[in-house]
């Protein structure tokens, strides 16, 4: 583990070929039951194994336990029927069949707390561990119950921190919320969005994070970043805000992207999961590209405070090309590290 400049990903890292289809996102199970969660248990292993020979500091699954990076928390929520399933628009993006909101949602059991207790076993590493934020899973779905986003929020935000402090108490170092939505909704970002991330993230020991995105390079989101211009500024919205919030971590992609890179200053004194690794485009960057990167963020975030990161998951690429894209930027900040000595 290093003190300076410790690295980490985004989240997700490809599933192995017999555990679910490669290279598809949110691509169905290959196995079932008990061999379905052995098969999780050895592919999170094999993901700890490779973050750890490729010089990453602090550990994630690779999101080797499940299907979606929403959907998997929700289906173990009651009030919520995915039979009953409405069209909506994801992110004024896309559309897509959501399940229906049809009664109030409550957390059912633990979700993920068995397979952070794997992960806390298999590593002496500190680990990090990813969930939805409530923004992002109101998004997901149709509401016919509580009709208010805001509400349903609130709901999803309290069922969110039960998760969280069972996750910390399994030894979770930091709770990651993952909200894509805060690049899209910006009134809803101010009114509610940021108080609702807080509240997820309320009496935590454990840091935590906020993972803000522009998506993995899937068509429907390099269509949406077509139409963005030369200069991707929304994070000026809501940084300025999560600068003022409870959250200690933020999260954003800097490789290939068109986020100016000045716009970290409006965070400045959070520390920064800077995406210094491209998950659109396959082509492994170099060290010296991954240190550049690293290096003009240095001017806007303390290196005490800069942690270097992937843009996002990395769930759809090839396997090596992950694994090669892990070591570039273990590679990159070492670069720095010995030139900050
Ligand atoms: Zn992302």
């Amino acid at each position: 583990m290093h003190a300076l400049l410790p690295t980490t990903t985004v989240g997700s890292l490809p599933k192995p070929s017999w555990l679910a289809q490669p290279e598809v996102l949110w691509s169905p199970w290959s196995l079932q039951g008990d061999t379905l969660i052995e098969g999780k248990q050895d592919a999170l292993r094999i993901a700890v194994h490779e973050q750890t020979r490729r010089g990453i500091d602090i550990l994630s699954d690779g999101e080797q336990t499940r299907q979606h990076f929403v959907t998997t928390f929700i289906e173990n929520l009651s009030g919520v029927d995915f039979d009953k399933r409405e069209t909506v628009r994801i992110r004024n993006r896309y559309d897509a069949s959501v399940p229906t909101v049809v009664g109030e949602v409550r957390r059912e059991r633990p979700v993920f707390v068995d397979d952070a207790t794997f992960l806390r076993a298999s590593t002496d590493r500190p680990i990090k561990w990813a969930l939805p934020g409530p923004m992002t899973m109101v998004d997901t779905l149709y509401d016919s119950h509580y009709k208010s986003r805001e509400k349903l929020a609130w709901e999803f935000a309290g069922i969110l921190n039960e998760e969280a402090k069972a996750l910390e108490a399994a030894g979770v170092d930091i709770i990651q919320f993952d909200e894509p939505s805060f690049n899209v909704f910006f009134d809803e970002v101010k009114d509610w969005g940021v108080a609702a991330l807080e509240r997820a993230a309320e009496g935590l020991r454990a840091q935590t994070a906020v993972h803000i995105c522009y998506g993995y390079g899937i068509t429907a989101n390099t269509d949406w970043k077509a139409t963005l211009g030369s200069q991707w500024r929304q994070y000026e919205e809501s940084f300025p805000l999560l600068q003022r919030s409870s959250v200690d971590i933020v999260s954003l992609e800097c490789q290939n992207s068109h986020v100016p890179m000045d716009l970290i200053e409006l965070i400045r004194g959070k520390k920064v999961m800077l995406g210094a690794i491209d998950v659109a485009n396959e082509t492994v960057e170099t060290p010296e590209e991954v240190a550049d990167t690293l290096r003009r963020a240095l001017a806007f975030v303390d290196a005490d405070k800069l942690i270097p990161s992937t843009n996002c998951g990395m769930a759809p690429f090839p396997r090596g090309v992950a694994l090669q894209k892990l070591s570039a930027l273990s590679a990159g900040a070492a670069i720095l590290r010995d030139e900050l000595g």
